[in-house]
């Protein structure tokens, strides 16, 4: 029976430890995520996202608001949710401005951060959702490490906007049991715009095939509850700047057409939205059922409500 969560299986091998040190090593200079900022973390110095060393920390508490499988299935305990602030995308559009945008929260050591896992465990959450993780990777394994050994056994969820080198996520192999990422853009342009980052499409995509390899599609238990596997969110934006299509198209073709994909509807614009004509209203209910009925179409039917 092999160990779970499998960060077990790493720590009793000796390899989280190796893990920790490469990731911690590309902190400073910062190459945690695409842009690549080269910031002196270490040091103090901040790159694009806003983060320097110490963990910065927004919340954390059981949430009730994810997907069902994230907050236990038929059974509801919660999601043991650890929000982390600063952001490496910083779209326009952000709902949570002052977290991603101001860094809103208290810096943390690793062995608080440690201690709060363990207190979402002892609280009866059902995994540990890292939401906005990338730019805190070594800080969070580090800590996960720390917990381990003091009783921590939940799944990792590492719930991120899907701007991910893949380096790092192939040093996330065994680490986390659950990735949930985002699929924002398809198309360059708005990618660009909203999020500065015009490669998104394609870090994401070799992120979100990374992430399939290692863990596969997402697998319940018995309560319907996610043990393992990839669950993935894509918002619909107005005017189908998100290019849902392809989106979709590729999850079908090129992940696998058994993917549990949440094609969401809540987008509102939030942030610096309304200086973006095209970006000024929600969603029409049209749009938004075009987009369910693309993925009804190839297949893509697990997460859809
Ligand atoms: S994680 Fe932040 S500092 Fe590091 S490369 Fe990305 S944006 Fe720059």
């Amino acid at each position: 029976m092999p160990l779970y969560p499998s960060y077990l299986a790493l720590i009793e091998s000796g390899e989280l430890d190796e893990r920790i040190e490469k990731l911690k090593k590309l902190l400073s200079p910062c190459g945690l995520c695409p842009r690549q900022c080269r910031a002196n973390r270490a040091e103090g110095e901040k790159g694009y996202c806003g983060a320097d060393y110490r963990p910065v920390i927004s919340s954390h508490n059981l949430h009730f608001g994810e997907e069902r499988p994230l907050t236990g299935g038929m059974r509801p305990r919660g999601s043991g949710t650890i929000f982390l602030a600063h952001c490496n995308l910083l779209c326009v559009y952000c709902q949570n401005f002052e977290v991603s945008y101001l860094g809103e929260g208290s810096a943390v050591s690793e062995s608080r951060l440690a201690c709060m896992m363990l207190d979402l465990q002892d609280a009866g959450a059902c995994n540990i959702n890292l939401v906005t993780p990338t730019h805190y990777t070594p800080q969070i394994v580090s800590a996960v490490r720390t917990a381990a050994g003091k009783g921590l056994r939940l799944p990792l969820v590492y719930n991120c906007g899907g701007y991910e080198r893949v380096e790092i996520v192939r040093l996330l192999d065994g680490v986390v049991d659950i990735y949930m990422p985002d699929m924002k853009y398809a198309d360059e342009e708005p990618a660009r715009r909203f999020s500065c980052a015009p490669d998104y499409f394609d870090r994401c995509r070799e992120a979100v095939t990374e992430m399939h390899r290692q863990v596969g599609d997402l697998v319940l238990d018995e309560s319907l509850t996610a043990r393992r596997g990839l669950l993935i969110r894509h918002l619909v934006l107005p005017n189908g700047l998100a290019g849902s299509e392809k989106i979709l198209r590729f999850i079908a073709e090129e992940i696998s057409p058994a993917s549990y994909v949440n094609v969401m509807s809540q987008y509102r614009p939030a942030g610096m939205a309304r200086d973006y004509p095209d970006l000024d209203r929600h969603p029409t209910r049209t749009e938004y059922d075009d987009a369910v009925a693309e993925a009804r179409r190839l297949g893509l039917t697990r997460g859809l409500e």
